[in-house]
Formats: C-alpha cells, sequence, structure tokens
C-alpha cells in the first residue's frame, strides 16, 4: 500500500507527509508504526530520479491469448513500469517479474500495434528501477503458463513438476493419495 502510493508520485517532490495522509486515506486504521517505513522507501527513491507516469494503474489485455492485467505506470513515450514492493536483487529481475513483463508487453503490443521490447521494474524500498528487455523465454513462459492456467480451469490436474515445493504444502497429504484426473479430487 505504501509502496503503491509513493508510486504515484514518482517523477515529482516525494513529500512524506502528503503520501502518508494519502495512504491513510486509502488504508484508514493503518497501523503508525509503517509510517518510518515509508520514510525509508522516500529516502531511497530519492537518490534517483524518475520518470513521472502519463498514466496510472491502466487495464491491459489480449484477446489473442485470453489474457488482461493492469499496468502500475505508462510513459509518454509508450514505455511501462510495474511496481514492487520488495526489495532488487543485486542485477537482474526476479522470474516472477519477467513473467509479467512478459505478460504486459503482449497486451500492450497487441492493443497498440507497436512491438514492445520491454519493461522497467520499480522496486520501492530499494529505490531502483531496472528495465528487463522481454526474452523469448519469457514469452514462452507466459505461454506455457496459460495453457496450464486453462488446463486447470477444466478441471484437470497438473502434473507434479519436478521441483514442485512439496515438502511445506498444505495439500501434500492429499495430493500423494489422489489418483484422480481432476483438481476437485485434490481440494
Ligand atoms: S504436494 Fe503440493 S506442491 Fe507438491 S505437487 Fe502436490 S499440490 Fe503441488
Amino acid at each position: 500500500m505504501i509502496c503503491k502510493q509513493i508510486s504515484y508520485h514518482l517523477g515529482e517532490p516525494l513529500e512524506p507527509d502528503v503520501i502518508w495522509e494519502e495512504v491513510q486515506s486509502v488504508c484508514p486504521g493503518i497501523d503508525s508504526s509503517l509510517r518510518p517505513f515509508l520514510e525509508t522507501c522516500i529516502a531511497s527513491c530519492n537518490k534517483t530520479g524518475w520518470k513521472p507516469a502519463a498514466q496510472s494503474d491502466v487495464r491491459v489485455f489480449s484477446e489473442k491469448h485470453g489474457m488482461a492485467g493492469m499496468v502500475d505506470r505508462i510513459f509518454d513515450d509508450g514505455n511501462f513500469s510495474i511496481i514492487r514492493a520488495a526489495g532488487s536483487m543485486p542485477f537482474g529481475t526476479y522470474a516472477a517479474d519477467r513473467l509479467r513483463v512478459a505478460g504486459i508487453a503482449f497486451c500492450i503490443g497487441e492493443m497498440t500495434g507497436n512491438e514492445i521490447s520491454g519493461g522497467n521494474v520499480e522496486y520501492i524500498p530499494d529505490g531502483v528501477s531496472r528495465f528487463h528487455a522481454v526474452q523469448p523465454r519469457d514469452r514462452r513462459q507466459v505461454i506455457a503458463a496459460l495453457r496450464k492456467i486453462r488446463e486447470i480451469q477444466r478441471g484437470e490436474l497438473p502434473r507434479h513438476p519436478l521441483n514442485a515445493p512439496c515438502n511445506r504444502c498444505s495439500f501434500r497429504e492429499k495430493c500423494e493419495r489422489s489418483t484422480g484426473r481432476r483438481l476437485s479430487d485434490l481440494l
């Protein structure tokens, strides 16, 4: 909530009092012990320059791929960014962020007719904005994820992936004794 609210002000002076007031309006009763987190984020963001958004929270969609989503910030030059409330890695972007960037690039590309080469991931607590150029591997993963989601929506039981986090999964017991092919056998 705090990172999101800060993101609306990127590219202009970040005033802690103003932003904290907005956070309180959006989330009445927010614990005041979170205010120092806001100060830390602002101090980090003030270390670098930011592009102001032309539009925030823009819904995008792809009819071709049957998906829709929300983009946090779109800029005048047609580029976009997504906001993360997490710290950044020393370099590169997290796998889930790359997937989101690729999905959004598919959507904006279809809506505008332009080829979208990538997008920025903005890690607010660290004040880092990092461009990710979409790779063929990212596009393949989006398409594979969509295919898997459609199978699950049809009620099919996904195959056990080799590296599934079974040790800490709350469905483990049911999953191991499930012999069915439908998700309802598991859940
Ligand atoms: S135990 Fe959990 S994580 Fe492992 S395959 Fe079953 S549902 Fe997936």
